[in-house]
């Protein structure tokens, strides 16, 4: 299951280890002049929300058909897109987030934990989402969720941002030495560019 990238030469792939992540991420090359937005083709969104199991099948239809208020839900989803990513890239580059950024993830964040709920799982209980909930506002906790579980879980230095396309990830690695989104795509494009510095200068 893909991401429609349209004429777009780029392919999406869930490497941000975090819900929040994989959110940021469908923006590529965010801080350049030729941004992608992946949320552009309406059907990725609901496309999104399936591959990170936010949402079902079923859910994800109704995103996209009995919605009403399909492009003001959008709207909503891209601008905690962009307070997240500005968030994170605050932490990233200055090593601390504005008291005013906290206040707001906390607010937005305690919204969306009041409708949860505890419920019986094979292993006991766990917190699940209320019946009910628009998909949209499901995809809106889900990413909140996930971004206050990662900055109070602990080590803040595995958030990380690829230094070439801008998405984010959480670096899970043993030494911590991950430095591009993948290998295969933003690594490799820095070795080969490396590589014909190298060689021009000679
Ligand atoms: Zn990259």
């Amino acid at each position: 299951m893909h991401l429609d990238s349209g004429n777009y030469k780029g392919t999406y792939k869930l490497i941000g280890g975090e819900i929040c992540f994989d959110f940021t991420n469908t923006i590529s090359w965010r801080e350049t002049d030729h941004p992608h937005e992946w949320f552009d083709i309406e059907e990725n969104l609901a496309q999104w929300a399936q591959i990170t199991g936010i949402l079902d099948c079923n859910q994800s239809r109704q995103l996209l058909h009995s919605t009403k208020d399909f492009n003001n839900e959008l709207e909503q989803l891209k601008k905690t897109r962009l307070f997240l990513y500005n968030l994170f890239n605050s932490q990233i580059t200055q090593g601390f987030i504005s008291n005013d950024a906290l206040h707001k993830l906390s607010l937005l964040t305690q919204k969306a934990n009041s409708h949860q709920i505890l419920s019986p799982s094979p292993s006991g209980y766990i917190w699940s989402w209320q019946q009910g909930i628009k998909p949209s506002e499901l995809i809106l906790f889900s990413v909140l969720k996930s971004a206050s579980d990662v900055l109070t879980r602990g080590d803040l230095s595995r958030i990380k941002k690829c230094p070439s396309c801008q998405w984010l990830f959480l670096d899970t690695s043993k030494n911590k030495r991950r430095r591009w989104c993948t290998m295969e795509d933003c690594g490799n494009r820095h070795k080969v560019n490396a590589f014909n510095k190298r060689n021009k200068s000679k």
